[in-house]
């Protein structure tokens, strides 16, 4: 048994025994662990605070090489809270990368994947609220990427070819199976949803850490967003952000006939 002594975000906490916490931290250098807190069962109760989510500091734990489960320590937050919970886009924005690091079980270490996902979490915290949706996007895809899960925007991913052009008047197309584009040729009688040049551009910058603002189609991205990651991080399981994203988005600017073309 070790004591470490790290960086941490927390991803994600649920009760465990009538004290206890099981609280699943990102860190830099240890992934995704999950530690018992013993005494975090309430708020402003006895002992140590129990962390918001997101909220981040420095972690010490008890770390077993034999075990999943190791022991919280300390937990010392760091500077003020973030503005996450004045809004439910922000909120549920900083969801949706929290799921999509919580299903993929990472165990290696990742620094720049942390201090990416520490960058969007300010972002989404204290961004205006018309740069939600790129924060959101663009951290969500470069996560994605990070963890090894790109997608295919540079070439078809059925024969190879160029992509990114219009042909005779037809566009790509996003193959979600696949994982990437598929050129016009390789699309025909093919129903799924077309990628016109300017959202291909935009898809890079947002896979590249890149976003933009305002993000046309921001619901149309977001289900591209969740068929890739259901089909190629989560299985079956599912994601409780995204929908509940898309319905804020789409209250807020209404969708019109884009949901085919992007
Ligand atoms: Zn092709």
């Amino acid at each position: 048994m070790s004591l470490v002594t790290c960086p941490g975000i927390l991803l994600r906490s649920h009760p465990y025994s009538e004290s206890s916490r099981i609280l699943r931290f990102l860190t830099p250098g240890h992934g995704i662990v999950s530690l018992v807190g013993r005494g975090v069962r309430k708020r402003g109760s006895q002992g140590k605070g129990a962390p918001d989510t997101f909220g981040r500091g420095t972690l010490v734990f008890s770390h077993r090489s034999d075990r999943d489960l190791h022991t919280l320590r300390d937990f010392t937050p760091r500077g003020a809270a973030l503005g996450l919970g004045r809004d439910l886009r922000r909120f549920y924005g900083a969801s949706v990368i929290a799921e999509l690091l919580l299903v993929h079980t990472l165990e290696e270490e990742d620094a720049t994947l942390f201090d990416w996902v520490s960058e969007v979490l300010d972002r989404l915290g204290t961004a205006p609220i018309e740069e939600i949706p790129g924060w959101t996007l663009s951290g969500a895809w470069r996560t994605l990427a990070q963890l090894g899960f790109p997608p295919e925007l540079e070439r078809c991913v059925q024969c190879a070819g160029p992509v990114g052009r219009e042909q005779e008047g037809e566009l790509d197309r996003f193959d979600v199976s696949a994982g990437g584009l598929r050129c016009p040729a390789c699309s025909s009688g093919t129903a799924l949803p077309r990628i016109g040049p300017v959202a291909r551009t935009h898809l890079s910058g947002l896979v590249r850490g890149e976003p933009i603002h305002p993000l046309p189609h921001g619901s149309s991205h977001l289900n591209l967003l969740e068929g890739f990651a259901l089909h190629h991080v989560a299985g079956r399981q599912g994601f409780r952000s995204i929908p509940i994203l898309k319905e804020l988005m789409e209250k807020e600017a209404p969708a019109g006939s884009d949901q085919e073309r992007m």
